[in-house]
């Protein structure tokens, strides 16, 4: 059954510089501001509105995102 638990915490995290992929595990509680591409070496930061780079980038939302399940507003991890 879905519920609180069902949370992603794999994601695959795309450089929008070079477009490199990187599979990455997010924290459960927290997420990240900044990202440095293993590729090409490019500092990711949130796009606007977003909370942290998973959210702009990956594949899935951030943790706390999915917790707050839609909530706009309270979905920040910063
Ligand atoms: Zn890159």
């Amino acid at each position: 059954m879905a519920g609180m638990s069902d949370i992603r915490l794999q994601t695959v995290v795309t450089c929008p510089e070079c477009g490199h992929k990187t599979a990455e595990t997010m924290p459960q509680d927290a997420c990240q501001f900044f990202y440095d591409c293993k590729a090409c070496g490019a500092i990711l930061k949130p796009r606007p509105g977003d909370c942290c780079v998973f959210c702009s980038y990956g594949t899935v939302k951030c943790p706390p995102v999915q917790a707050s399940d839609g909530e706009r507003g309270s979905a920040r991890c910063a």
